[in-house]
């Protein structure tokens, strides 16, 4: 890990994906609960490595983190860039709509608090469709309370917050003026580099006919845009200097509340993170540039009539590096097909003409090619032979530390994610049962579950042959409607009559090291040996 600046929070992340009804009298509604409370910060400039058996929500995840799915409830929040420089329009809604969205969400809470109450009355006889509604309603209101304080802080504590509100308003437009004026630079910037590179292009071609009188042309634009930019630049001062006085007039407002406890405890909430769930669609696309993925299937994630030259450069075109024909476009595809391992003869081949491993080398440099600070990388080395596979992940580590790049990597084998993750996070059913650095995670597991998974890592070391093989016995149960209490206890070699009822708390067992268990001891010794007895019928030598 480079570095400890949070670049990714994600705060009890919830997805559900709706079943159909069956029938026009079905008034329940069941979902496939694909995750469930994750919660993770994830720092720039690390791998977090996501590992599970197939089918327990590490993949969703992943596509959910970049609304690929729309997230059921929770946030999360993307620090790569700042909330003002960004200025999202749904800061401008909360702000405007205020006192109705307080309102709202407390109206969320009572009903959560009607729906717990009820379940807390019914007792053991609360339905399972009971327990579904109290959790979900419990989720909303929460949700809608953050969606709120987290942009105005304290004001929303307030029995009146309509003043605070008009101020942060104002300085929100103000804030989205200047964003503006940049972005607009930025595009001038652009359109400045693109004429000037033309002019050299005609002056370094011969063959180009009244080449003089084009270059004259191309130099001249540079020139017309140089000069609105300038003229941009000046009112970026003016809208600089106004932001200041709103910012002024803000504090003044807070200073006002200094005294009242509930304001303090609501303005530390305030966060300037950018909630990905509450972009909208365009919005979200401008930011898909620093957020990239890379797919487990490298044969069906590349269009097969689209040469490489043209699926690196979508992207480029798209996020507007580059103008369509730009002469330096290429110049650039090329430079990144080179750091990818792809040499410059293949830009205008197709991607049946590629081997497994070249494609996905395609699919990386198609991602790394926007620039981008957060990669996903979901089973993206799964579907490669192992030779290959190595290949790729070495290719990763070493753009990671060059690039600065933080990666999210998504895999069902154990060694590689040991290899290549800072911290690892094990997810079953839904759920994140365990978190920790890689190390802690490898040698000191607290969750049986992961003592389960790394027992069954494949070695060719002598010792660990004869170590015991904790064999799960069982399916993983459906994720519709899961066991009650531990999701994990009927599977668990430890269960005890607690864990089919009490579901257990996530807790840190030591700094950074957190366990969803109720038996949060010690697993195994500095020797790997296990330090509790394993039931007879579910080991083997
Ligand atoms: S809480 Fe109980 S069932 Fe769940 S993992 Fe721990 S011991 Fe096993």
């Amino acid at each position: 890990m480079q570095n400890t600046e949070k670049l990714l929070s994600i705060k009890n992340l919830k997805k559900y994906f709706p079943i159909a009804k069956t029938s026009f009298f079905q008034k329940e509604q069941l979902y496939v609960r694909a995750n469930e409370e994750i919660t993770i910060d994830i720092q720039s400039g690390e791998t977090f490595g996501l590992v599970g058996e197939s089918g327990c929500g590490k993949s969703t995840l992943g596509r959910t983190l970049l609304q690929l799915y729309d997230q059921t409830a929770g946030s999360t929040l993307y620090y790569g860039r700042t909330l003002e420089e960004f200025a999202p329009s749904y800061v401008a809604e909360t702000l405007q709509k205020a006192p109705k969205l307080i309102a709202a969400y407390k109206k969320l809470q009572e009903k959560a608090a009607a729906a717990a109450e009820e379940c807390e009355k019914a007792g053991e006889n609360a339905t399972f469709f009971q327990h579904q509604t109290k959790n979900l309603l419990a989720a909303e209101a929460e949700t809608a309370f953050q969606n709120v304080v987290k942009i105005m802080g304290g004001f929303a504590s307030l029995d009146d917050c309509t003043e605070g509100a008009k101020v942060l308003l104002k300085k929100y437009k103000t804030n989205v003026k200047l964003s503006a004026l940049n972005e607009q630079i930025r595009d001038l910037d652009g359109e400045i580099a693109f004429q000037e590179a033309i002019a050299k292009e005609l002056k370094e071609d011969e063959t180009v006919k009244k080449a003089e009188a084009k270059i004259g042309k191309a130099l001249k634009k540079a020139e017309s845009v140089r000069a609105k930019k300038e003229k941009l630049v000046s009112e970026v001062e003016q809208v600089k200097a106004a932001l200041e006085a709103d910012e002024k007039a803000v504090d003044d407002l807070k200073r006002k509340y200094a005294d009242n406890e509930d304001f303090a405890k609501y303005e530390a909430m305030l966060d300037h993170g950018i909630d990905l769930s509450r972009l909208k669609y365009k919005e979200m696309r401008l930011l898909r540039k620093d957020i990239q993925i890379i797919f487990q299937d490298p044969y069906s994630s590349l269009n097969p009539r689209m040469t490489v030259g043209q699926i690196i450069g979508e992207g480029l075109t798209t996020h507007r590096f580059f103008k369509a024909g730009d002469p330096k476009m290429k110049e650039y595809i090329i430079k990144v097909m080179e750091q990818c391992g792809l040499q410059d003869y293949m830009l205008h081949r197709y991607p049946h003409q590629f081997s497994g491993g070249q494609r996905q080398r395609i699919c990386i440099a198609r991602a790394l090619a926007v620039k981008p600070k957060f990669i996903v990388c979901d089973e993206c080395v799964s579907a490669l032979d192992v030779s290959i596979q190595s290949q790729i992940i070495n290719l990763l580590e070493e753009l990671k530390e060059k690039e600065n790049l933080t990666y999210l990597f998504i895999s069902h084998d154990l060694s590689v994610v040991r290899y290549i993750s800072d911290r690892i996070g094990v997810m079953y059913l839904g759920n994140m049962v365990e978190m920790g650095t890689a190390e802690e995670v490898f040698s000191d597991p607290r969750h049986p579950y992961t003592v389960a998974l790394l027992s069954s890592i494949p070695t060719t070391e002598v010792d660990a042959a004869k170590k015991e093989r904790i064999i799960l016995e069982g399916n993983i149960p459906s994720p519709i409607r899961p066991p009650e209490g531990c999701k994990f206890h009927t599977r668990c070699y430890m269960a005890c009559d607690k864990c089919k009822v009490v579901p257990p708390p996530y807790v840190e067992v030591t700094p950074g090291h957190h366990v969803a268990c109720h038996f949060l001891d010690k697993k195994v010794d500095e020797n790997g040996d296990y330090l509790f007895e394993l039931p007879g019928r579910t080991t083997e030598k």
